[in-house]
């Protein structure tokens, strides 16, 4: 069971379409280097300037359905009834048992899933700093169709109610502060009793375990 052998962080940013986590992520990654990305399959194509193992794993149906079957997914999602999204189980426990933190960019079902699957996890939800901005992003993404900027602005006020949920939230307005704060959550986590194990022998020396 990874609940209690994982050392690392299992920090999965989540939040609604639009909100930027990506642009959160890709800078919290390029500040803590020690920080590994999960790269999640998916079956939807391509966008241009995706690649193929760093921006995700691009799989056909069959594919994908065969690595469900496999138990190769810690969770996968039908996340908008056409494609299938999955975070690969293998690589993210490497990573925790290794001691190193492991960051999830997934959406709101998913990290309630892996919060349930693994309740160490910590779930910071990246809200926008209103609803105004949201729809505003949301349109001026300019990558696809009227009626996907539609659809997507109906999920993202779904997701937006998940907010509670979360252990975290932290709100993007500037990505300079919201990384920060998600630098914050890390260090802090990092710093739980039940994960220092390098104090073993301080606490073998005052007479108790961790
Ligand atoms: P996009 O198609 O814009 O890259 O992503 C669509 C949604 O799928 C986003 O909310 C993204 O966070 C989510 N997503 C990406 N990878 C995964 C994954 O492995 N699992 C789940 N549940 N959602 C994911």
């Amino acid at each position: 069971m990874i609940e209690n052998e994982a050392k690392g962080v299992l920090l999965v940013l989540s939040g609604p379409s639009g909100v930027g986590k990506g642009t959160v992520c890709k800078a919290l990654l390029a500040r803590n280097p020690e920080v590994k990305l999960s790269v999640s399959a998916t079956t939807r194509a391509p966008r241009p300037g995706e690649v193929e193992g760093v921006s995700y794993f691009f799989k056909t149906r069959e594919e994908f359905e065969r690595m469900i079957a496999a138990g190769e997914f810690l969770e996968y999602m039908d996340v908008f009834g056409t494609n299938y999204y999955g975070t690969p189980r293998a690589y993210v426990e490497q990573q925790l048992f290794a001691g190193d933190d492991v960051l999830l960019e997934i959406d709101v079902k998913g990290a309630m899933n892996v919060k349930r699957i693994f309740p160490e996890a910590v779930l910071v939800f990246i809200a926008p700093p209103s609803m105004e901005t949201l729809k505003k992003r949301l349109v001026g993404r300019g990558t696809e169709t009227e009626e996907a900027v539609k659809r997507r602005t109906q999920e993202a006020f779904a997701e937006m109610k998940l907010m509670p949920k979360y252990d975290y939230v932290v709100v993007n307005d500037v990505l300079e502060e919201a990384v920060r704060s998600v630098e914050t959550i890390l260090e802090a986590e990092r710093l739980r009793a039940w994960r220092r194990t390098d104090l073993t022998n301080l606490c073998k020396e005052a007479g108790t375990d961790l």
